[in-house]
Parts: C-alpha cells; structure tokens; sequence
C-alpha cells in the first residue's frame, strides 16, 4: 500500500463503458493522483446501449470506447482493456475466467473494484456474471500456478490481490472520502455522452452529488464499497490456518 490505503496498482473489471465512472470514479481519481497505476477491463463494449433505431451495434460500441478511453484520460486511467463480449450476454465460462485471470497476473493489482454479484434488488446480469467472474478470478484462479498455466509460457506468474472492493453492493462496509475529487469524477461520467439522452448536465450532476453526500452518510462526499480483504503471511501466500477472507465492517465508520 501507498499513502492512505492507497494501493500501488489497482484493476478496475466492469461491464459496460460508464459503469464505473457512474460509481468509482472518484477513488480512481484519488488514487491516480497518489501515485496508483490503475488500469479498466470491460467485458462489453456497451452495444445494445442505443434507443436511435438508425444506430448499430458495432458504431455504438466504437463510440462507446471513445467515451470510456475519453473518461480514463480525465482520471489519469493508464489503459483500458476492452474484451469486447457481446452487451447483455456475458456468461460465465472458462474463456472469460481465463482473460480476467490473464489481466490480473499481467497488472498484478494489489486491489481489484468490481460490480457485487450478491445485491439482493434488481441487477443487470452483465454486472452480475462480470462481477461473480472476476471474484472467482481474485479467489483461487490467479494465485496457483496449476490454474491456466498456459499463462507461464508467456511469462505471467502466478498473483494473489489483497483486496477488492464490490460496486452497487446493498451491503457496504468501506468508503472512500471523494470530496475533493468529486469534480473530476462528474468530468469523466459526463464523457459518456451517447448515454445522457439528451438530459441537461445539471441534472445529472445534482444526482451524482446527492448520491456522494448520502453515501458519505452526511460528512462530505463518498463512495462505499463491499470491501473483502485476503490475509497473507509473509511470503505471499494464503495463511491457510486463517479465514481465507474477512469483511471489515470496522472499515465503515474510519474515513479514509
Ligand atoms: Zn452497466
């Protein structure tokens, strides 16, 4: 970890182009500018995200990745991966478990945000599959060299992240102070252009300031997260005589 609990690199897995700058751009933000590489896969290009019926698939998903490449500038992102499944059919299967494995031992993030597969009120099932998959990814497949050792013919070792954070979870226990980037975060959201309906920017900006200040419960401005952190011995590996996982729900109140 850096300065704060800011990691040194930190992998972003999400669905759609806007997902994330929707809902953590802000700790991006914080932890771009504290020195964290932090690097965005998605696993759609966004190509059903179009109610013009003149639009296609494959012209919305290129305009898409403009958007998303334009909003990682904004926060200081140093790439974006775009896996490029098909908008509203992401599956769980060994071939999309295999690329995010794949990303996380090329980037070797000590923490990885994605979407939470477990929120119990309605969810998209690309953020549900993309969610769940990744976990799965963090937790076993990317820490044994027996998983996918493929991966070692091109020179990528085995990695097991610290944490992760899950986006859009009913059951917070970690949140991030963005109050002094809640400004650039509003800046990267607004590049999604072709998601805004043609929608006046202060309305959305209202939206994204009261959903930080209720996130913050009140002291400025959040984001809140499902933090699940991994313990490790010193060599690096699991320390198999404790939980594989705990949830930090002491995190919550402590301000970051
Ligand atoms: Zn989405």
């Amino acid at each position: 970890m850096a300065q704060n609990g800011t990691p040194k690199t930190a992998l972003v897995v999400f669905a759609h182009p806007d997902d994330a700058d929707f809902s953590c751009a802000g700790t991006v933000a914080k932890w771009a500018s504290e020195g964290c590489e932090v690097y965005y896969a998605l696993t759609t290009s966004g190509d059903k995200g179009s109610h013009d019926p003149e639009m296609t698939s494959d012209r919305i998903a290129e305009i898409r990745e403009g958007e998303q490449r334009a909003a990682a500038n904004v926060l200081g992102v140093k790439e974006c991966v775009f896996l490029r499944h098909e908008d509203g059919f992401v599956e769980d299967t060994v071939e999309l478990r295999a690329e995010i494995v794949k990303l996380i031992r090329r980037f070797k993030p000590e923490t990885v945000i994605t979407w939470d597969p477990y929120r119990r009120s309605h969810n998209h099932r690309d953020h549900r599959i993309t969610g769940q998959v990744t976990i799965d990814a963090v937790y076993p497949l990317s820490r044994s060299h027996l998983y996918f050792p493929e991966h070692l013919e091109e020179g990528l070792e085995p990695f097991g992240c610290n944490e992760m954070l899950l986006i859009g979870s009913d059951q917070a226990n970690y949140k991030v102070d963005i109050s002094a980037f809640l400004e650039q975060k509003m800046e990267a959201a607004w590049c999604h252009t072709s998601q805004m309906r043609g929608r006046p920017r202060e309305e959305f900006e209202k939206q994204w300031r009261d959903r930080a200040r209720q996130m913050s419960g009140g002291r400025g401005m959040a984001e809140s997260f499902r933090r699940v952190s991994f313990r490790r011995d010193g060599r690096g590996q699991q320390n198999q005589s404790q939980p594989w996982w705990r949830v930090d729900k002491a995190l919550w109140n402590k301000r970051q």
